[in-house]
């Protein structure tokens, strides 16, 4: 019987597209990716996949031919299918883009869909023969030796997260010890190595607890260093024990070599990271390996919730409450919540680990839909720093700096040890204004100041990255009187450098981390442990492990507290956390000293007298009387034109017209449309129109009916609109 098939196509129409095979061709595989056609003279060549296939003896009339198949068997299995189908449905995003931004890119554009075995390295027969201690007089070779010996082979690739330099291993081929290779490795079965302490009762009980092989979510709440990744580890070994493959989901910021070491020195197995540092082609080769079955254990970001992984049984998600793994444009989708619904469809577990739970996160608990385990601090673990919330009211400053947290720097550099002095915005100074006559540098595009920059000098907009040279006197009304308010880091490191003229001050914001590996070498000279003050952004506050500091200093907690954002206090609260966590981790106790105008604020209290839980019950308060999510659901259309009225008009129409089609109840909201907390950004023109409704059901009745109307809808050319679901920042 003839056939046709349904393809789903990179575009923005909400459809799939109908095609005939080339002629003579056989059956094509549903999840087969094909090139055809498309558009007014069938200008543009797409790559596509395949949905469904039709049989009939009536095809339809004048659909065009497939030009050509490019995989014989299904690239992207039924699983693969089923999770783009319901991320498509629950983000309202056009099916073709959302498989498509699942893909990695070159497969998406249509490169062959083979391995190629990464080169590696592994012992000749001959260094095989080799006693253990055979090359005692070459440290490093030796080193090497009995790595290769220990897992059979290593990747070229990975040679850092093992700790070789491809020197050593040259040397050794030079020997004839050793060969590169770049044949299939000899998978074998991944073997998990003998963990280094017993766990605590605490953490056995979440190991043995979970059922694997049936869907359930565990969040691990504990703070940094309780040992929450030591239960990752022994969940997988479980799992890679059952012969089953485990995806973990980490921020950005935590994956890097000294994550991926960790879970190397543990598993002899295949373990492939996904990060932002590979190229094209790398991120491609490794999720082929993935879907072949090929890889143990995945470790990456965000988009590492799409590998395929034909025997997936354990999820793991770090630091579930971080926002990178909310996708913030195209396919606004959750890592978290695609997880879970992963999860579920394929019947396996899946951990939350955090310190901070999101509200979210905690609302699941408290309907009983997750589990909960805490972790408490081990002995002899994290300690409690000592947090003190300093008053600044009517304290004079300087830049930004209380005489106190001076003195207490000064003390703890005296005493050889490291302090970290917290600032939330990078560059120089966030306000520069003309003290004659009230003249602000904004930017020209946007609505927001220009940041003052030193290295190189320059004022910077932040929001669009435009840019102009520094400012010798005031374009109003000439004058040299040019202040630079504000706290930043480059003015911290600045003054501090002024202050301790003796101390090494190093700055950690995105603006000294920007080249490959330069965040590695200043972590390497904080590991050091010779007594330095450390200045940075939010970057300083994640993940990382600073033995010797001993002080942390947040210069001003407040701007978060009352952010236009309801989400502001909570990520705050959060922030607030894991920067404290950063004091005292290693033998010596800490101290937090936290500057604030509010230091009796009830959040604050909270938080430092009660803990997290406390606090997060506070802000759940809140939400209920608001009824904000997780008390509603909600999602945020966005509309930016060059000109506002379009902009207001479209939405405006949005609202009417589910007014109209939902009658008035109270359990819908429409809010707006009102202006982005930006109005204008780069030249752009934004409104938001905030939909929020009691049930989650409700809000997917309201939210297909606003697509249609959006899609439809006659608007000019230059006019953009956008969904978010669950939207985590308000624009
Ligand atoms: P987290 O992931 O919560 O930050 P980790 O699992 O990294 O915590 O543990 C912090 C440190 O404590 C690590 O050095 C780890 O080796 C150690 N550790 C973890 N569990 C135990 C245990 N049961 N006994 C002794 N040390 C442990
Ligand atoms: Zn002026
Ligand atoms: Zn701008």
């Amino acid at each position: 019987m003839p056939a046709y098939y349904s393809i789903a196509l990179p575009v923005v129409l909400r459809t799939l597209f109908d095609y005939l095979p080339p002629e003579g061709h056989g059956p094509i595989a549903v999840g087969a990716r094909v090139q055809v056609p498309f558009g007014r003279g069938n200008g543009r060549i797409l790559v596509g996949v395949v949905c469904q296939r039709h049989q009939t003896q009536e095809l339809p009339a004048k659909l065009k031919r497939i030009d050509k198949v490019l995989d014989d068997e299904p690239l992207l299995d039924a699983d693969f299918i089923s999770l783009c189908q319901w991320a498509s449905h629950y983000y309202q995003h056009p099916i073709g883009e959302t498989i498509a931004t699942c893909l990695p890119k070159k497969l998406r554009l249509g490169a062959q869909a083979s391995i190629a075995y990464p080169k590696h390295w592994q012992l000749t027969v001959q260094g095989k023969g080799l006693p253990d201690d055979g090359l005692k007089r070459a440290p490093k070779q030796q080193l090497a030796l009995q790595q290769l010996r220990a897992r059979g082979t290593i990747a070229d690739d990975q040679l850092a997260e093992h700790g070789l330099g491809r020197d050593s291993l040259r040397n050794l081929a030079q020997k004839g010890l050793a060969e590169l290779t770049d044949t299939p490795p000899n998978a074998g079965q991944p073997q998990a190595k003998p963990a280094p302490h017993p766990l605590t009762d605490e953490q056995a009980a979440v190991v043995s607890q979970i059922a694997y092989g049936a869907f359930s979510v565990a969040v691990l709440e504990g703070a940094t260093g309780s040992g929450k990744t030591e239960v990752y580890l022994q969940a997988i070994a479980q799992v890679l024990a059952r012969g089953q493959q485990a995806m973990v989901l980490i921020p950005e910021i935590s994956l890097g070599p000294q994550t991926l070491a960790r879970f190397h020195q543990r598993f002899k197995a295949n373990i492939v990271a996904l990060h932002s540092g590979l190229n094209d082609t790398e991120r491609a080769q490794h999720w082929l390996r993935a879907r072949a079955g090929d890889a143990d254990i995945v470790i990456g970001t965000r988009s590492a919730v799409f590998t395929p992984l034909p025997r997936l049984g354990l999820i793991v998600i770090d630091e579930e409450h971080d926002l990178s793994f909310k996708q913030q444009d195209g396919l606004r989708y959750s890592a978290r919540d695609l997880a879970i619904v992963r999860a579920q469809k394929a019947d396996v577990p899946v951990i939350l680990g955090s310190a901070t739970p999101s509200l979210e996160t905690l609302s699941n608990i408290n309907h009983g839909r997750f589990t909960h385990w805490q972790l408490h601090a081990r002995p002899g673990g994290a300690s409690h720093a000592d947090i003190e919330l300093f008053d600044i009211k009517q304290e004079s400053l300087i830049d930004g700096f209380s005489e106190h947290a001076l003195t207490e720097i000064a003390k703890t550099v005296g005493a050889g040890q490291q302090a970290l002095v917290f600032v939330n915005r990078r560059g120089f100074a966030p306000t520069v204004l003309c003290h004659d006559c009230g003249w602000q540098a904004q930017c020209k595009h946007c609505d927001s100041n220009l940041t003052a920059h030193n290295h190189p000098a320059h004022l910077r907009c932040h929001h669009c990255d435009y840019q102009r040279p520094p400012l010798s006197q005031c374009p109003e009304c000439f004058g040299q009187n040019l202040l630079y308010l504000g706290a930043a880091t480059e003015k911290a490191e600045q003054m501090l450098s002024e202050h301790f003229p003796r101390s090494k001050v190093i700055r950690i914001d995105r603006d000294t981390t920007g080249r490959k590996n330069a965040f590695d070498q200043l972590l390497e000279q904080v590991h050091t442990g010779e007594p330095c003050i450390l200045v940075g952004t939010q970057m300083l506050a994640k993940g990382h492990h600073f033995p010797n500091v001993t002080l942390v200093v947040v210069l001003n907690a407040d701007n978060g507290l009352f952010g236009a954002d309801f989400r502001a206090s909570e990520r705050t609260g959060q922030l607030l956390l894991q920067v404290a966590g950063r004091a005292g981790r290693g033998d010596h106790p800490g101290r937090v000293l936290i500057q604030t105008h509010h230091p009796d604020h009830p959040l604050f209290t909270q938080l430092f007298s009660h803990g997290y839980r406390a606090f997060a019950d506070l802000l759940m308060e809140e939400r209920m009387r608001s009824s904000m999510p997780p008390f509603s659901y909600m999602a945020i259309i966005k509309v930016e034109a060059s000109f506002p009225q379009p902009a207001t008009a479209l939405l405006e129409g949005l609202k009417n017209a589910l007014q109209h089609a939902f009658a008035p109840n109270p359990h819908n909201q429409y809010l707006g449309p009102m202006p982005a907390i930006m109005e204008r950004v780069n030249k752009r023109f934004r409104y938001v129109l905030q939909l929020k409704c009691s049930q989650r059901k409700l809000l997917h009745q309201v939210l297909p009916v606003a697509v249609h109307y959006l899609s439809s809808a006659k608007v000019p050319k230059d006019l953009r609109w956008s969904l978010d679901v669950d939207p985590q920042e308000t624009p």
